[in-house]
């Protein structure tokens, strides 16, 4: 590990002291070895004259619900250090009564919480305090003989504290042991089971002490022969399988979640060693990830519910041994190894599935570096009930509020770069669901910046393509619940007598065939998805033709036909299909504004005129074509399936 201190940078900062706060959490924050996902916490302390004009010492800590990698000044929750002085003396103190008075002692109302490890911040008689859960160092702890290695490593200047829960009881401990230490002897504290604090007056010692400390760490773990795990290449995705999973570890859940493969070669060759079982059967990295990813992963064979049934049944029994009045959790695990296959992540979102996989990722490496100290020991399990169950750390996952309609539910759209297709992706996101959009055109990898969506580059004509992508969104999301078949052409006008046979073919195959082979294709994943509900997008021609449009509108009824049978063979499998009817579509990419000046001429038209030619004299945009589309896959429409609606601002050859 290397110290990313950058002179010229600093500089800019001009001496400011939270400004070097800022800069050097930053520099923890964006090593993952260091801290991950709100792990970790930095302070400062700063003199500062009050508006009675007194002076008072202010210990600017890490607010809550902020990470190190992005935290700004106005992250850092500013305390009094007179009140913390006097919180650490008291016997004893409650969280509630430790939340209460340190927001009192606060000097901006309006700032976040401070951080569970305030009181222990301002006990540090230091300018700078760094406090990181460094990997490496963990590792070395969480294995055999950890205390001693620890002392060999570092040798009588480092403070080792031993495993007690964060907080005012890890405070207290340390005020305690620290009463007849001399600080200005120690190079640091190293906290079993837990992470490195390090301190100095100057911004920079203070990081390159924690980074000195973590590079020890990593030099001995490599000279101990503490590899990394070895990787093994893809092999086939059994994509029948994780939708399984997927449905089964929501049905647990009580919501849909979205179940993420990591199947690259570390993932794949940990989910192959021999005693993965028995090794990630003993706890998390540091005992903060356990509101992420539960104390242990599930370890799938090929009886996927039977081994759901039994990690229920073990995290009960748990439960029941260690709860003093606390209220069960749902019994769900957050991720899983699925031998051969690599490992699994579950959440109601991609930030969440991303967090489980960074998390970890981090933890498959550790475990496997302290198998090679002679095994990996997390803390017992009754440490790690009481952080899984402290109201501090649960009070973190409830901030994130009332989940969206769509949460956890996973839709593909075809035709997803432009028009309604775009428009119905960008619904759907809105809506709280994640989306596979396929298009032709390339630019649907570029145009969706959100998390949120896969964008797939796929012709629906080429089945085999069509598998692929359908496998990508298993891999990605878990499953599919909601499709939007709306790719389609519109042929080059042509009466029957002078049809050119190659657009004939063009358009059944575009406008109806890829849509019968998609189906067919989702038709075992939408068997095993929530609310599974199809929506083709057809036209205003089927019930309205036009001469001239017979490759498109006989194509279109087909289509329409097909959503009619797929309703009546599918609905007994709690599968609804439905189809749209839009007409005069203007805002898509083939109605340029020269294309729309000269149909609108052509009728003696303003284009104004021409765009609202309906019954209501409105103008339908994609955006109206999506949103119904959407509320069409939603609740709204829950006990409807086979209808035809048409969205056209009216058309009296269609009412
Ligand atoms: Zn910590």
């Amino acid at each position: 590990m290397k110290s990313n201190w950058n002179n010229s940078e600093a500089k800019k900062l001009k001496g400011d002291l939270l400004e070097l706060r800022v800069y050097t959490s930053n520099l923890l924050g964006n090593d993952e070895d260091l801290v991950m996902h709100g792990g970790g916490n930095t302070s400062v302390k700063i003199k500062e004259t009050n508006i009675f004009g007194e002076e008072e010492e202010i210990l600017y800590v890490k607010g809550s619900g902020w990470s190190l990698d992005t935290i700004k000044a106005e992250g850092f929750a500013p305390v009094k250090m007179s009140a913390l002085k006097k919180l650490v003396a008291l016997p004893e103190l409650s969280d509630i009564d430790m939340v209460k008075y340190q927001r009192m002692a606060m000097i901006n109302p309006n700032a976040p919480n401070p951080s569970v490890e305030t009181i222990l911040h301002g006990l540090i008689p230091y300018t700078f305090v760094d406090h990181t859960h460094a990997d490496a160092v963990v590792v070395i702890t969480n294995s055999p003989n950890g205390k001693k290695r620890i002392q060999e490593i570092y040798g009588k200047n480092m403070l080792i504290i031993p495993y007690v829960m964060p907080g005012f009881i890890l405070a207290k401990t340390i005020y305690d042991m620290t009463r007849e230490v001399d600080w200005d002897s120690l190079d640091g504290m190293i906290l079993m089971s837990h992470g490195v604090f390090t301190f100095d007056h100057d911004a920079k010692k203070a990081y390159e002490k924690m980074i000195d400390i973590v590079d020890t760490a990593e030099k001995y773990l490599k000279k101990q022969g503490a590899k990394e795990v070895k990787g093994v290449k893809k092999g086939q995705v059994d994509a029948l399988q994780l939708a399984t999973i997927r449905q089964q570890v929501s049905n647990l859940w009580g919501s849909p979640v979205l179940s993420k493969l990591d199947n690259s070669p570390p993932a794949i060759g940990f989910s192959n060693l021999k005693d993965v079982k028995k090794i990630t059967s003993r706890g998390p990295l540091t005992p903060d990830h356990i509101i992420r990813t539960k104390r242990i992963p599930i370890v799938f064979s090929k009886n996927s519910q039977k081994d759901l049934d039994k990690y229920v049944k073990d995290y009960k029994a748990y439960f029941k041994q260690y709860n003093q009045g606390e209220k069960l959790l749902d019994q769900a695990p957050r991720w899983a190894i699925l031998p051969n296959s690599g490992t699994l992540s579950f959440g109601p979102s991609p930030k969440h599935c991303a967090i489980i996989e960074d998390i970890t990722r981090h933890t498959k490496k550790a475990i496997h570096q302290a198998e090679h100290l002679g095994g990996w020991n997390a803390l017992p399990k009754s440490d790690l009930f009481e952080v899984e169950y402290w109201s501090l750390e649960q009070a973190k996952l409830s901030r994130a509020g009332k989940p969206k309609a769509m949460a956890g539910k996973i839709a593909i759209v075809t035709g997803a770069a432009s028009g309604i297709g775009k428009a119905s992706v960008e619904s759907l996101v809105a809506q709280g669901a994640v989306v596979a959009a396929l298009d032709i055109n390339k630019n649907v990898i570029s145009c969706f910046p959100q998390k949120e969506v896969l964008g797939i580059i796929c012709d629906v004509t080429n089945t085999k393509q069509l598998e692929k992508a359908i496998e990508q969104t298993i891999v990605q999301f878990g499953g599919v619940d909601m499709l939007i078949s709306n790719a389609g052409i519109f042929p080059k006008s042509a009466k029957i007598a002078e049809m050119d046979a190659k657009n004939w073919q063009r358009s059944l195959d575009i406008n109806v065939t890829s849509h019968q082979r998609l189906l067919q294709l989702c038709v075992p994943y939408l068997e095993l998805g929530f609310e599974p509900a199809v929506v083709f997008i057809v036209s205003k021609n089927v019930p309205a033709p036009g001469p001239g449009a017979a490759a498109y509108s006989v194509a279109k009824a087909g289509l329409n036909q097909l959503g009619r049978i797929a309703a009546m063979e599918l609905g007994g499998k709690g599968i609804r299909v439905n189809m749209m009817h839009p007409n005069a579509v203007y805002d898509t990419a083939i109605w340029t504004d020269e294309v729309l000046t000269a149909r609108a001429k052509h009728y003696g038209l303003t284009v104004e005129e021409y765009k609202t030619n309906n019954i209501l004299k409105t103008e339908v945009t994609s955006h109206d074509v999506a949103d119904l589309a959407v509320a069409m896959l939603g609740k709204t429409f829950g006990k409807i399936t086979g209808a035809q609606v048409p969205i056209d601002g009216g058309n009296e050859r269609v009412i």
